[in-house]
């Protein structure tokens, strides 16, 4: 397997089966995985990877598949990325590790000196960083109630914000995400989302009756004096790639400021270039007071932050917060070299044509195909949501059959949505156009041959 390395950039940018998927080689270690490893660990498509880099995955039989997940929207640079290598590698070789807490170092004042700079709004920031998601909200969580000494907490349907206690009391699917796993924290509120397509009234007057909804239910259910953070993330990721109405969340923004309570944006999914500008808030001019990041941020390596007003941030005393790993030095240096491969390779800029290019191919197969209900999305965060033709009800099965038959032929696609009926599309940024093009022609063979 040694001789297959190294990944990266400079893998060959082709798609190519030379077994069935997943091969004798992956079954044969899926074999040990399911001998090892915790079965409620799960894997979307079973191939053992031994390679990755630009647009492509190469497994252990030696095929290469397309990418249309980028690990969940992780190697929004691509894998291996030449700058975060580079990073990577000479802060491994300088020092692993010494506990920022303990003795600090320039890569994670670094970092949050770019998050500071990087995220919406020209007021006095502060970062603190973590090792995942999950952690980051947590976070946010604590620092809003230290700010405003309060204690309720505002999310809304199909939002996801984590695995960990208190995240999957703000994560609303229960399967498989909490199921069994109670009980939950408490003071945590869910209210209705602005979901064009759902919305039972239609799409027109969406942004202004969710929104409604929302503020009554935290005016008079809650009280707004007791509510210290509305979180919210821009786009829904694991709920479906859900584009709330326009004005929903500036009426949020607005119910918040009249109230003292922290408006938390969740950027940890559309982060970091993924829709096309570095937080997918901007579209609308959304200005949060914090904002959680993970994902995207190093190019693979395990990092999460919460950035936001000085004010806000510095509220916790100190040793409130942190932890043993938290903006670990060698994930830092890949963090500070993803950045500058977004700026470099103007990143923004190829998730819009990421976007441009999806986008009408997907609604020439809604013109064609009546399981697809809606097509949605900004950027390289696109989805296609199935129904049964001629009405709302959710089509799970043929979303699982599709997304099969896309792996059988080399593209990696992955569903999401409360209902599971929604193919979701996360191409690396660098992907190459021809790979794209390729993986759309798999996906439009697919629904030929299954609706
Ligand atoms: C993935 C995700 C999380 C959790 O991140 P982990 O690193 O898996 O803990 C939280 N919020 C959103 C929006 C996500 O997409």
């Amino acid at each position: 397997m040694s001789a297959a390395l190294p990944g990266g950039p400079s893998l060959p940018q082709e798609r190519r089966l030379v077994t069935a998927i997943p091969g004798p080689k992956s079954q044969e270690l899926h074999a040990r995985k399911a001998a090892a490893v915790a079965a409620g660990v799960g894997t979307t498509l079973p191939v053992y990877v031994t390679r990755a880099g630009g647009g492509v995955i190469e497994d252990a039989d030696g095929n290469s598949l397309i990418d249309f997940g980028s690990g969940i929207a992780v190697t929004n640079v691509g894998n291996s990325a030449e700058a975060v290598v580079a990073r990577a590698t000479e802060q491994l070789a300088a020092f692993t590790h010494t506990c920022f807490m303990v003795a600090p170092y320039e890569g994670y004042v670094a970092v949050a000196e770019q998050l500071n700079e990087l995220t919406p709004g020209d007021h006095e920031k502060r970062t603190a960083l973590f090792n995942s998601g999950a952690e980051a909200v947590e976070n946010a969580v604590k620092i809003a109630r230290a700010y405003t000494k309060r204690q309720a907490v505002v999310v809304f349907d199909h939002g996801y914000h984590g695995r960990t206690n208190l995240t999957m009391a703000l994560t609303a699917k229960n399967m498989p995400y909490k199921n069994g796993f109670g009980p939950f924290a408490p003071e945590v509120y869910r209210a209705p989302l602005a979901y064009p397509f759902r919305w039972l009234t239609g799409p027109e007057n969406c942004a202004e009756e969710a929104a409604a909804q929302a503020i009554d239910l935290m005016s008079k259910q809650i009280g707004g004096e007791n509510i210290a953070a509305i979180i919210i993330e821009p786009i829904q990721g694991e709920g479906g790639f859900i584009e709330p109405a326009r004005g929903f969340l500036t009426k949020l923004v607005e119910y918040a400021r009249a109230h003292g309570i922290v408006f938390v944006a969740d950027e940890i999914q559309t982060g970091f270039c993924r829709t096309g500008q570095w937080f997918a808030c901007e579209d609308e001019g959304i200005v949060p007071d914090l904002i959680t990041t993970a994902k995207g941020i190093a190019g693979g390596l395990p990092l999460a932050a919460v950035t936001g007003r000085a004010e806000i941030m510095d509220a916790v005393h100190g040793g409130g917060l942190g932890g043993t790993y938290g903006g670990n030095p060698v994930a830092c240096a890949a963090a500070i070299g993803a950045i500058e491969t977004m700026k470099s390779q103007d990143l923004n800029a190829k998730a819009r044509k990421i976007g441009e290019t999806m986008l009408p191919r997907l609604r020439s197969i809604q013109e064609k195909h009546a399981v697809v209900g809606d097509v949605r999305g900004r950027g390289a965060m696109i989805a296609v949501e199935l129904v049964k033709p001629g009405t709302k009800e959710p089509d799970p099965e043929t979303t699982a059959a599709i997304a099969k038959a896309c792996h059988n032929e080399g593209l990696l696609v992955l569903t999401a949505g409360t209902y599971g009926n929604v193919l979701r599309f996360l191409p690396p940024l660098v992907i190459p156009e021809h790979l794209l093009t390729e993986g759309l022609d798999i996906l439009e063979r697919a629904f030929e041959a299954h609706t």
